[in-house]
């Protein structure tokens, strides 16, 4: 049984990859658990391991934490990439909430545990970033615009961790209570097929179309060398999100992989999370934004467009089946 450490205390006293400083609150030896199977030693060697009210857990992909070396620290009071400001001030302060709206037992002890965070989260919220690379999203969210998401996945499959789980991030309106965000590193869905957007990141040779990224990103911060960001498919996907019609390449296949491997872990370790998205009573996905009671009765994995009307993403190409597959299998 590991011990959870006391989120009060979290800013000095981040999980590490080397070292874990967990205070001595033990909680009763527990029945076997879903969560149970997938918890990781405290050192976290592994590197796959997502930070969950202090306790780490295997995913089965590559995860950076916000206190590695490369890491992207929602929690730090100083911009990220300090020389990148071009003419914005950095203004210090928070970026996210300590505290998601607590049930009364963590209001009385301030501490969160695995099983007062299961009743809170129930949603996992699935963005595209229009920054097209996780350092430019982060720099973009934190430096920027004072906003965070818990997890970051770039185009090579890596994904980032930015914040402990217990930690409000300020991704997606109302869903930020109940919620896990991650934004995906892409440029986005656009209103036609020859988009400046698109014309501009995406280059096509013998085995089709991947990204080229523009010459003003001097550090794309993908750790994998050499990787070509390729969608998935060929084809440019057309769809209709919120009513427009909308042109967007897909995802890449390390990115399918990594994002289903870290679903599966959230939904071990948050029961009430289904592994489902938004559909309409004749079952098919559903592409415009929940009502207030639809939105306040949904569990399970949504779009930041059914969160809020006047969003896209995660875009027409954006495969829900082909996620759910992954995920189960
Ligand atoms: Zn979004």
């Amino acid at each position: 049984m590991t011990m959870p450490i006391d989120m009060a205390a979290r800013h000095t006293h981040r999980p590490m990859r080397s070292f874990l400083i967990a205070t001595c609150v033990f909680l009763p030896a527990c029945a076997a658990n879903n969560w149970d199977a997938i918890e990781a030693d405290s050192r976290g060697c592994a590197g796959d391991e997502i930070s969950v009210c202090g306790r780490l857990f295997h995913t089965g992909t590559r995860v950076v934490l916000w206190s590695e070396p490369g890491g992207y620290d929602a929690y730090s009071d100083a911009p990220a990439f300090p020389d990148e400001l071009r003419g914005w001030s950095f203004a210090p302060g928070r970026r996210y909430s300590t505290r998601r709206t607590a049930p009364a037992v963590v209001k009385a002890s301030g501490v969160w545990h695995i099983q007062d965070l299961q009743a809170v989260v129930d949603q996992f919220v699935i963005h595209y970033d229009v920054c097209g690379t996780s350092r430019q999203c982060f720099r973009v969210l934190h430096d920027l615009r004072k906003l965070s998401v818990h997890f970051l996945l770039d185009v090579d499959g890596t994904i980032y961790q930015t914040l402990d789980l217990a930690e409000r991030a300020w991704h997606g309106t109302r869903a930020n209570d109940r919620s896990v965000g991650i934004e995906i590193a892409h440029i986005g869905a656009y209103p036609r097929a020859q988009h400046r957007a698109l014309l501009e990141w995406y280059r096509v040779d013998e085995n089709g179309p991947y990204v080229r990224f523009p010459k003003r990103i001097k550090n794309t911060g993908v750790r994998t060398p050499n990787f070509v960001a390729r969608p998935s498919r060929a084809e440019l996907v057309a769809g209709n999100i919120q009513g427009q019609d909308l042109w967007q390449y897909d995802f890449t296949d390390q990115q399918y992989a990594a994002l289903a491997k870290l679903t599966a872990a959230l939904a071990k370790i948050f029961p009430r999370l289904r592994v489902d998205y938004p559909r309409t009573p004749e079952g098919q996905l559903r592409t415009t934004a929940l009502g207030d009671d639809e939105f306040r009765q949904y569990s399970g994995l949504i779009g930041h467009y059914h969160v809020q009307t006047n969003k896209t993403d995660p875009g027409p190409a954006f495969d829900w089946d082909r996620l759910l597959c992954e995920v189960r299998q």
